[in-house]
């Protein structure tokens, strides 16, 4: 597939034609026109017409300032003309956009720099495969094409040589294998031999010699007319006009098939959006990051120490709160958090006491915002099972026992609706009296025991719930509230009722309201409401508050991390735009270099993140070894890691944009 293989009678569409271009710079090149005496001094190129057809060895020649440069980055698309027309094969490319301008120069042009613009970072293998990687071009093809082309231009011994371990005419041979990566069928050199002594000079015109007589566009610019003397044409510029030209429009020679064969690689007819997979992408991306961040790695390590405080902070902190927090409930949760107790009050006034009556019950369920509750009459009982006497805690209670209390049983069954009517001789055991009545070990549910010396059937065994305030909590026997009355206790006057409200923050209300409506009733203040759901609720309301701050400190060193990181960034971009350029130039899209940019930033946050987690988890598990209340909670930690990796891409973001939105002259311009 060479290029030169059109049909001779047809007329041939030039590959290239320029028509009246002139280009100025600074901000009026708009209306800067050129007027009849000449020279309007910022006008670089003034009116350049052109033909330039496929397989001619051109030589563009002239002295230094008068324009060669400004001509070749308008011809390679890296800079767009003033104003006349360029057209590509036909097709006007000012109607391209920045995507199509970047494929042009991915897919047709290769450019050969004076200065060889080589990415410091990478290898020389790498260099060469960069125009490929934006061409979409699976990694081991990309990898066998670049070491070929480089064993080709007597490089293969120096592959994975910096280029600043390579000498100017090595690294000239880089660039070319570069420029020759994705087909190179057009070769724009800019000055090749510039900056070389006479020998590599010479080595490279070889070079460019035998790329046009395999069938290659080479257009060579040099300020020195024996150089170009060499090319098959020759165009003298001056002072931006064209001043002589040896042969315009000659039939190329057919290609001659040089030692250097046109490789065959993505020709133009290549898919415009030709991408690699997103995975390989990254994948490239990351590489090139983590090879930027090593190589900075004092500077990347105390921008990641404010994303490594950050995350660690956050995590630690909400460990630290959670811990608090979760101390708080622990002491009520026992009895659930949302139950209160109305008892008699000891030493009242007047004396003896009312007792509460199922009465008071009753009203009090009527309340508003009260969910459930259990009158308990609690007394004293032996329980006996054979010739084994405990003494024990006995209780008559209703159904709503087990949810007002929050109390499960561990076997068997809790009383009902049914045996409450019918003061069924039912009972419900705590796990201490299991112990001691059933310490043969049989199975209680169904057995008779004797409470007060009265037979009760134990239907059920309640869950364990340990001691609260030295007392013994499974150290009961709970029977229905009916059969107490009636066979154990001869009343029906609960000790104390427990109320479950429905909204904890209404609890105080309704506090109040249990105390109001029951002096009303018994025409004396005598009951008080011990409202541990109101203290809960203001305890853990402190706890979450306490919680809330902690992690807002530790979310602001994030965001300061986060700082840290776009100010790196910033600096990175900045040190890094002429290989911004050298990117652009063979080929990456915009969304390419902000894909890069962004690669690392993120990059950057995850590895800070990372450690950040490390950092936050031994810092938890030495304070939980110190003995400090701690809640680890994974959720936080991965939500740390996601908020550093987020920082990294918000942060990460405008610098990655400022970089892509460079214009290429420019950036390849810069220092
Ligand atoms: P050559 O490559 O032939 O030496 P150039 O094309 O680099 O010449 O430059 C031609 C003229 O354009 C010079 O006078 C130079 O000062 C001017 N020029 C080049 N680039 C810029 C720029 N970015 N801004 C302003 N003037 C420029
Ligand atoms: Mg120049």
């Amino acid at each position: 597939m060479t290029p030169t293989a059109a049909a001779p009678l047809e007329p041939a569409v030039p590959l290239i034609e320029l028509q009246d271009i002139r280009k100025s710079y600074g901000p009026s090149h708009e209306t800067d026109e050129i007027d009849a005496d000449g020279l309007a001094p910022a006008l670089v190129l003034r009116g350049i017409s052109l033909r330039l057809y496929a397989g001619e060895f051109v030589a563009i020649v002239g002295a230094s300032g008068s324009g060669k440069s400004t001509l070749m980055n308008i011809l390679g698309c890296l800079d767009r003309p003033s104003s006349g027309r360029y057209l590509f094969e036909g097709q006007d490319v000012s109607a391209f956009d920045a995507d199509a301008l970047a494929w042009l120069r991915r897919e047709a042009f290769g450019f050969v720099f004076q200065g060889y613009h080589l990415v410091a970072t990478e290898s020389a293998r790498e260099n060469v495969e960069i125009p490929a990687l934006y061409a979409g071009m699976p990694e081991a093809e990309r990898r066998l094409r670049a070491t070929a082309l480089l064993e080709r231009l007597a490089m293969g011994a120096r592959l994975n040589h910096r280029p600043n371990q390579l000498s100017g005419g090595q690294q000239q041979r880089v660039a070319i294998a570069r420029a020759l990566m994705n087909g190179g069928r057009i070769i724009l050199a800019d000055e090749p031999t510039g900056a070389l002594d006479s020998q590599s000079g010479a080595e490279v015109m070889k070079l460019l010699h035998e790329l046009a007589n395999a069938g290659h566009t080479v257009i060579l610019i040099t300020h020195d007319r024996d150089v170009a003397a060499q090319a098959r044409r020759v165009i003298e510029i001056r002072d931006g006009q064209i001043v002589a030209d040896s042969g315009d429009g000659l039939a190329p020679a057919a290609p001659a098939g040089g030692v250097i064969a046109p490789l065959s690689g993505p020709g133009l007819g290549g898919a415009r959006n030709a991408h690699a997979s997103l995975a390989t992408d990254l994948h490239e991306a990351a590489r090139a990051a983590w090879r930027v961040m090593w190589s900075n790695r004092f500077r990347t390590g105390l921008t990641l120490l404010g994303i490594v405080i950050g995350v660690a902070s956050v995590i630690a902190m909400l460990a630290v709160g959670g811990g608090s927090q979760r101390e708080v409930l622990a002491q009520f949760e026992i009895f659930g958090v949302r139950t209160m107790f109305v008892v008699a009050r000891e030493g009242s006034v007047r004396s003896p006491t009312a007792p509460l009556t199922m009465g008071d019950a009753e009203t009090i369920a009527s309340l508003p915002n009260v969910e459930a509750i259990a009158p308990y009459i609690e007394e004293r009982v032996v329980v006996r099972r054979g010739n084994v006497d405990h003494s024990s805690e006995g209780g008559g209670t209703t159904v709503g026992f087990a949810e007002v209390l929050g109390w499960t049983t561990s076997e068997g069954r809790m009383f009902d609706e049914a045996d409450e009517a019918s003061a069924a001789k039912v009972a419900v055991i705590g796990q201490t009296v299991r112990r001691v009545l059933f310490a043969d070990g049989s199975d209680p549910v169904g057995q008779d025991i004797l409470v007060d010396k009265v037979p009760f059937q134990v239907v059920a065994v309640l869950g364990a719930k340990g001691t609260t305030n030295g007392e013994d909590q499974d150290d009961r026997v709970v029977v229905p509230l009916s059969a107490a009355a009636a066979r154990l206790f001869g009343h029906r006057n609960p000790t104390w009722i427990g109320v479950k409200v429905r909204d904890m923050e209404k609890a105080q209300a309704t506090a109040e309201a249990i105390e109001t409506r029951l002096a009303e009733q018994r025409r004396v203040r005598d009951l008080r409401v011990w409202n541990r759901v109101e203290a809960i609720r203001v305890q853990s309301a402190t706890a979450r508050a306490m919680t809330m701050m902690l992690g807002l400190i530790a979310a602001i060193s994030l965001v300061v991390g986060g700082i840290g990181v776009m100010n790196v960034m910033l600096m990175t971009v900045r040190e890094r735009t002429r290989e911004v350029g050298i990117r652009m130039a063979t080929g990456a899209r915009q969304t390419d270099i902000l894909r890069q940019f962004m690669t690392e930033a993120v990059l950057v946050t995850s590895v800070g993140g990372t450690v950040g987690v490390i950092v936050g988890l031994a810092i938890v598990a030495v304070l939980m070894l110190a003995g400090v209340p701690v809640v680890f909670s994974l959720l936080a930690s991965l939500g740390a890691f996601g908020c550093a990796v987020l920082t990294g891409l918000i942060f990460g973001f405008m610098p990655a944009r400022n970089a892509a939105r460079l214009d290429p002259v420019v950036a390849l311009a810069s220092q």
